[in-house]
């Protein structure tokens, strides 16, 4: 449905997309801020540091985008989970006991970072304590985020360039916006960017005032 939408228009007015997204797309600043406080007794789920806490989205949603699909995370891991040029391996020790974690997501994550790591020995020792079932390794596997780094999908620009939410983008072309009845014009800078967790070559911006949704292909950073 999402992928309708991009057809025959290159970018599309927020609130035209909205509907198909999940409940939470305008709260994706911190998704179940509460219930996850609660799970995770308001500690890192990865390494239960309790500085700077925000909610992770585990991607590809297996539930919807209801709770099970997030996980809460400290800044520190996050931004390695995120970017892999900042991944200290020396960090992830804390999966030790994380590991053990009940949460198919947490275990997911583990799953992940274990593998982005897993040249060093001891990842590998934990990987093979970590079982997942059938369903949830399947999951883990699923954005091809495992043996290889070249694999991970991150957004990027036009140029191949990792995007990250907070950046400043230029469009290269000229774009109608779909029920905006406005044209966001080649050159146009578009700052503090978020990244649309569930599609990498989907990214939101401000242009005129109005949310749009942009594809990567057509960014430069
Ligand atoms: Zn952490």
């Amino acid at each position: 449905m999402k992928s309708d939408l991009f057809q025959n228009e290159m970018i599309s007015l927020k609130s035209i997309i909205k509907p198909y997204f999940c409940e939470n797309f305008h709260k994706r600043i911190m998704p179940f801020e509460k219930e996850l406080k609660t799970r995770s007794n308001s500690c890192c789920e990865l390494c239960s540091s309790t500085s700077e806490l925000t909610s992770y989205a585990v991607t590809p949603f297996q539930n919807g985008g209801r709770i099970d699909d997030y996980i809460f995370v400290c800044s520190t891991c996050k931004s390695q989970i995120e970017d892999a040029d900042k991944i200290v391996a020396n960090h992830w020790h804390c999966l030790n006991d994380s590991i053990w974690s009940e949460t198919p997501a947490v275990q997911i994550v583990a799953w992940r970072m274990l593998n982005r790591i897993k040249n060093e020995s001891w990842p590998q020792d934990l990987l093979e304590m970590l079982y997942l079932d059938e369903e949830t390794l399947a999951w883990a596997k699923s954005t091809g985020d495992r043996e290889d780094l070249e694999d991970v999908e991150y957004h990027k620009d036009s140029n191949g360039v990792h995007l990250e939410s907070g950046d400043t983008i230029t469009l290269i072309k000229d774009l109608h916006v779909k029920g905006g009845g406005f044209k966001a014009k080649r050159g146009t800078a578009v700052r503090n960017i978020r990244l649309v967790h569930d599609n990498p070559n989907q990214i939101e911006g401000k242009v005129d005032r109005q949310t749009i949704v942009i594809l990567t292909q057509y960014t430069k950073k």
